[in-house]
């Protein structure tokens, strides 16, 4: 177990995700500097964190050298492009903030002596030929195709974490989180969740892309988050799978959203996504025994708390 870290960068912390990374670290007493070039994340984000002293934030984009005056004991690397719409519309950004900009954040954390924590993805093992995913499976990915410039950057990532370990036995380790969801997604982001609560909340058809039978698992973003601060507190490299093996195929996360909004709306099946995974499921017996994580928040309560954050903005816009 590492000492309870004092300072922390957090790449990305404009994020969806980051930003809720920033206010867990900031609210149990760790010092934050949040580094994001806002490429798809939103000052609005992290606004409530800006009073706090203990929070500062660095307009940078990661592909570039950092130098940050202070110590810093942790870095939290998660700058990058996640949603297909977002990364399918910077596909050269997302490939060097992936590259350059891990390896800028690698060095970053050398010269501080920080532990780096990479914020990796279940998108590395591709539409999987084994299920669910161990973290010992290499990934059935298309090189070349379309999304290949988010899942490349991320096994690039990776591989580029795994050499400063080997090579200079640098402090890291990689979490693989698989699909998260809850407030501060962006509605139009493409991603399923937001997309079928706004579809539902303005009374509109849910759009499933292909079957629906696709299976997805969703894990709540506070899980993933106690996930992701547990292995930066652990002494494990891993790759490590953070997410939530309650698999559900599409259609009936649709009726789980249409049910709890209330929406009399149907739904409307369109093409899907070139190489999109037909399967995705976690296993993450490694978390639960070396981390003592599980994800805690059902898959109803999870939903409660997207909908009432989405139907909040929906009632004041
Ligand atoms: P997001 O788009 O909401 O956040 C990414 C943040 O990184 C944004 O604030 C963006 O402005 C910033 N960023 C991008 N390029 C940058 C650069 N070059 N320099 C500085 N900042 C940059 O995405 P998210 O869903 O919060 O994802 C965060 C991380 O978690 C990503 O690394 C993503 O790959 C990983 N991840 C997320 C999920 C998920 O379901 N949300 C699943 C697997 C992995």
């Amino acid at each position: 177990m590492h000492t309870v870290f004092t300072h922390a960068l957090v790449t990305g912390g404009a994020g969806f995700v980051g930003s809720h990374v920033c206010e867990n670290l900031v609210r149990s007493g760790t010092r934050v500097v949040c580094v994001d070039n806002f490429a798809t994340g939103a000052r609005e984000n992290i606004a409530h964190l800006l009073p706090e002293q203990s929070f500062e934030l660095v307009e940078h984009d990661v592909t570039e050298p950092l130098e940050l005056p202070g110590g810093v004991d942790v870095v939290l690397h998660l700058a990058s492009a996640a949603s297909p719409k977002d990364y399918l519309r910077l596909p050269i950004e997302t490939l060097r903030t992936g590259s350059l900009g891990t390896e800028r954040m690698l060095e970053f954390a050398g010269r501080h002596g920080a532990r780096f924590v990479l914020a990796s993805t279940s998108e590395v093992y591709g539409d999987p030929l084994e299920h669910p995913q161990r973290e010992g499976y290499w990934g059935n990915v298309n090189p070349v195709g379309p999304r290949s410039v988010y899942d490349e950057a991320k096994r690039y990532a990776e591989a580029l974490t795994m050499a400063y370990r080997r090579e200079r036995d640098a402090d890291v380790a990689i979490a693989r989180i698989f699909n998260t969801y809850g407030p501060r997604m962006r509605a139009g982001d493409g991603r399923m969740i937001p997309t079928f609560v706004t579809q539902a909340l303005a009374g509109e058809p849910l759009t499933i892309q292909g079957s629906g039978e696709q299976t997805r698992s969703v894990c709540y973003v506070t899980d993933t988050v106690a996930g992701l601060l547990a292995l930066a507190h652990s002494e494990l490299t891993g790759p490590v799978n953070i997410g939530n093996p309650h698999e559900l195929p599409v259609w009936r996360l649709a009726d789980e959203v249409r049910a709890l909004t209330g929406a009399r709306s149907g739904v409307r099946r369109v093409d899907g996504a070139e190489d999109d995974p037909r399967r995705r499921c976690p296993d993450i017996s490694l978390a639960r025994e070396e981390l003592g994580w599980r994800p805690e928040v059902a898959l109803g309560e999870g939903l409660r708390r997207t909908i009432d954050w989405f139907a909040a903005r929906h009632a004041a816009a």
